[in-house]
């Protein structure tokens, strides 16, 4: 976005933020490790992102001068984890990580149905700019945008307690923690590549979703460049009044506009785009909220766009205006949106009780520090 400045800078770049190919390009666009091959580059990445060694020392078949010039000049990053939540109503576990520049970020291992296969839900930002009223992260602003690798090495070190632990893998990422992921978009599909390269962490890229509350540009920005992974919208309401109340996002990218862009990306990936509804009492909930949701996706015409819907109950946070609604008025909405065609799945959203679940995730108070807030076009 050209509007706004993030309070603070994106730190440099890591090892855990390349591709081999990309830290092929990077040498020698820079003019060090001069005629590293693409072999060496994976070694080194591996090294560096899977083993999670912070020198070159020990890296078998790369040149001396290689190895040693590409740590001395990028290094790999690291910060320091501050609180370790685990939930005691499900095994979901919040992780706080203080990182280079003081700012507190927040990160989710979330468990999936299978035993001992995990997802990580990561923050792709310090705050977010976008402010959605339901929200306790956009209560922050944006402090500023995280660096690919910092967003690699949350997952990075999720894999590495359950390895050391003998729990589990990490078969999926989600990027609903803090931050609008579009907004950050260069630094993410970085990290998308990353994720899912069989030197870096090896996760198939269909089991990454990027959550978006309907950044247009980086939606058609993902559908180039990164179209395995998974799309989600975070609709809320389709009734554009409330949208617009709701999430200040609405005035700049009407979600008709943002469910196009979602049709371009459902057609480089192939699969149904998720959207997204945090269900708030007496807020998105009426008959006339499941009617105009329909109509947005086009349920019985000749070319509906092919989604699923992800119901999720509005978790609160102190401060926050609104509640979940009552199981009548949920099962009220579920009946129409059935009624009228609309395929519905009901999400569990765990970790209530630690503040991990979706939109619970805020260090505002302990690191707030100057922030940013997104100013919607008029
Ligand atoms: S819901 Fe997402 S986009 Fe909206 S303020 Fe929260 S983190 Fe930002």
């Amino acid at each position: 976005m050209s509007d706004f400045v993030a309070a603070r800078a994106t730190p440099p770049a890591m090892l855990q933020g390349f591709t081999p190919e990309g830290l092929l390009v990077h040498c020698e666009r820079e003019g060090f490790a001069v005629g590293i091959t693409i072999d060496e580059a994976r070694k080194v990445i591996a090294h560096a992102t899977q083993r999670g060694h912070d020198t070159g020392r020990d890296i078998a078949n790369v040149r001396r001068h290689v190895r040693d010039e590409v740590f001395a000049n990028i290094g790999v990053g690291r910060f320091e984890l501050v609180e370790r939540h685990a939930s005691s109503v499900d095994p979901f576990v919040k992780y706080v990580f203080r990182l280079a520049d003081g700012s507190l970020i927040e990160t989710v291992r979330i468990p999936l149905h299978k035993e001992g296969r995990f997802s990580v839900c990561v923050s792709s930002q310090v705050g977010c700019a976008l402010g959605c009223r339901f929200c306790a992260t956009g209560t922050m602003g944006l402090v500023r945008h995280l660096a690919a690798w910092e967003i690699v090495e949350q997952v990075r070190y999720v894999a590495r307690e359950l390895r050391e632990e003998k729990l589990g893998r990490v078969r999926g990422v989600v990027f609903q923690g803090m931050g609008e992921p579009l907004h950050n978009v260069e630094q993410v599909i970085d990290a998308l590549g990353v994720m899912s390269h069989p030197c870096g962490l090896a996760i198939d890229a269909r089991q990454i979703t990027v959550c978006t509350a309907g950044m247009i540009p980086g939606i058609l920005q993902l559908a180039q460049r990164a179209p395995r992974v998974r799309l989600a919208i975070s609709v809320t309401t389709a009734r554009r009044d409330v949208r617009r109340s709701l999430m200040p996002i609405e005035k700049r990218y009407d979600i008709g506009a943002v469910l196009d862009a979602a049709r371009v990306f459902q057609k480089a990936n192939g699969r149904m785009v998720m959207l997204s509804f945090a269900l708030m009492r007496g807020v998105n909930t009426s008959l006339e909220d499941a009617r105009a949701l329909s109509e947005l996706i086009g349920t019985g015409s000749e070319d509906p766009l092919p989604v699923r819907l992800s119901l999720v109950e509005h978790n609160t946070f102190e401060g926050s205006d609104f509640e979940r609604p009552d199981a009548e008025e949920y099962q009220r909405f579920v009946d129409e949106l059935m009624r009228l065609g609309v395929p519905v799945v009901r999400r569990y959203s765990g970790g209530g009780d630690i503040g991990a679940a979706c939109g619970q995730l805020v260090t505002e108070g302990r690191d707030r520090g100057a922030s940013a807030t997104l100013q919607p076009e008029s």
